[in-house]
């Protein structure tokens, strides 16, 4: 490991990873790679995760072609040095930035969205002129080695290459002294990444999660609502980093809401959901295990039925929840939904701003003083009003969260900068020189006050 990376570092010296046409080629050529592994990614998606072909192609094999395209558009633009005005003070010089790649990079990837989690970040390194080190999940063991199979046929390991392994090897690579860590996972674990990180005083970009509210106000068009939360909630089994957590609705409103979300979620799934090739299964027995212990809080209104060993439970509707269940102290992360209830919009903002800052948030409702008022007062990373997942899927919104829910963005322009520094270089003309900031300049103090009032 440490060899690896020590080749990557020698190898990103050498600058050959830099010129642009060097980044559009290796883009390309991981393009040609995605397309001869689109088959096997697919099949071990339906393995691991049991994600049927369309959201397999749309959520972890589409996006990331989108992004390469968007990115090899507009690269030649993003990495041009940028000449930047200059003030009077500095009279004879000219200001420029330039972004330049951080170098040798790490992308630690979660199991839910195994392939795009993973490949996604690396797109934003490539276009930035970087090497890479991706470290898959050892939760979903099949596509860690796809993914090894593919990059190391495609790139020589001193420019990307996969290190597969569980915590063990993923602490190892965090004692190297990385340029830059791009870390998608769990907020604890987001910690220990950044703990480590710090020691070197390396940059993260660290994409965590959280609970993120699905806010339904009176307003609410609540046929779409039901909809679109039982699609963003229900989707990989509810194994979605901004899947809606819970949904907080006007209570006025609530009974006509959890009846409209059952009658989605049958249509979706029908009556016997785990025979359906459109639901997912959980990623392991021992996850299973977990959410199911959350069927015994609240009141089932819609599913609870499980199978530990077959690692699916139904799409589930909690009813009576409290803000003091467990299910409300953890992010859930799987397919069970709590509904809790509120008087006004002002008591919603009030109960989502009392714990950590969501990594997105969704609001229903046709009333626009209402949106204004939500998006002004809660901190959130993103989200949708009157809709739920689709920000995450446009190159034009940057991706990422706030606070306990992460920091640093990406996506299109967001993953370009994420993986580059921005150096600032002053060029001071030698045809003249201006005396008054010197010392020994009798007017200098004169000249300072008369600039800088
Ligand atoms: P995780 O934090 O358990 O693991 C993520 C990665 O970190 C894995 O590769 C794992 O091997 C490694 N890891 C685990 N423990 C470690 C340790 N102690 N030291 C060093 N490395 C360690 O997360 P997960 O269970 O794979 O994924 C689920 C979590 O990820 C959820 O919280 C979800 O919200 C979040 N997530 C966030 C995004 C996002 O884009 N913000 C996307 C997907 C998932």
């Amino acid at each position: 490991m440490v060899h690896l990376f020590e080749k990557q570092k020698r190898y990103f010296q050498t600058g050959e990873t830099r010129p642009i046409d060097f980044r559009l080629q290796q883009l390309k050529n991981l393009k040609a790679a995605i397309k001869k592994y689109e088959r096997e990614i697919i099949d071990t998606l339906k393995v691991e995760l049991h994600k049927s072909e369309f959201e397999a192609y749309s959520a972890e094999i589409g996006v990331v072609y989108e992004e390469i395209r968007f990115m090899m558009k507009r690269l030649p633009d993003w990495i041009k040095p940028q000449r930047v005005p200059t003030p009077l003070t500095h009279i004879g010089s000219k200001s420029y930035i330039y972004p330049e790649p951080y170098g040798v990079n790490l992308i630690i990837a979660p199991w839910n969205y195994p392939f795009q989690l993973a490949i996604s970040p690396l797109v934003g390194a490539i276009a930035a002129g970087n090497c890479a080190i991706i470290k898959p999940s050892e939760y979903t063991p099949n596509m860690s080695a796809l993914l090894k199979k593919m990059i190391s046929e495609t790139f020589p390991e001193e420019y990307i290459a996969v290190v597969e392994g569980g915590v063990e090897v993923s602490q190892q690579l965090l004692d190297l002294r990385f340029d830059h860590i791009f870390f998608t996972g769990s907020v604890p674990v987001g910690k220990i990444v950044m703990a480590a990180a710090a020691k070197h005083l390396t940059p993260v970009t660290l994409e965590l999660g959280g609970k993120s509210p699905a806010i339904v106000d009176v307003s609410a068009h609540l046929d779409l609502a039901a909809k679109r939360i039982v699609w963003g909630k229900f989707l990989n089994a509810g194994q979605t980093c901004i899947a809606p957590d819970y949904v907080l609705v006007d209570a006025n409103v609530k009974s006509l809401l959890i009846e409209k979300m059952k009658q989605y979620i049958v249509e979706f799934y029908g009556e016997r959901p785990e025979q359906s090739p459109h639901y997912g299964r959980i990623v392991s027995e021992r996850h299973t295990e977990r959410l199911v212990r959350f069927l015994n809080e609240g009141t089932i209104v819609h599913g609870g039925r499980y199978d530990i060993e077959q690692r699916w439970i139904e799409p589930t509707l909690l009813d009576e929840i409290t803000w003091e269940d467990d299910v409300m102290r953890e992010e859930i992360f799987g397919p069970i939904l709590p509904i809790l209830t509120f008087e006004t919009i002002d008591e919603a903002i009030a109960m989502v701003n009392a714990y950590e800052k969501p990594l997105a948030l969704y609001l229903f409702s046709e009333d626009r003083q209402v949106q204004q008022q939500v998006i002004e007062q809660i901190s959130f990373g993103g989200g949708c009003i009157n809709d739920t997942i689709m920000h995450i899927a446009t190159p034009y919104l940057p991706f990422g969260g706030v606070g306990q829910s992460g920091m640093g963005a990406y996506h299109g322009k967001a993953s370009f900068d994420a993986f580059s520094h921005y150096k600032s270089v002053l060029k001071q003309t030698t045809k003249f020189d201006l005396s008054i900031r010197y010392p020994n300049n009798p007017n200098a103090l004169k000249w300072i006050r008369k600039l800088f009032k």
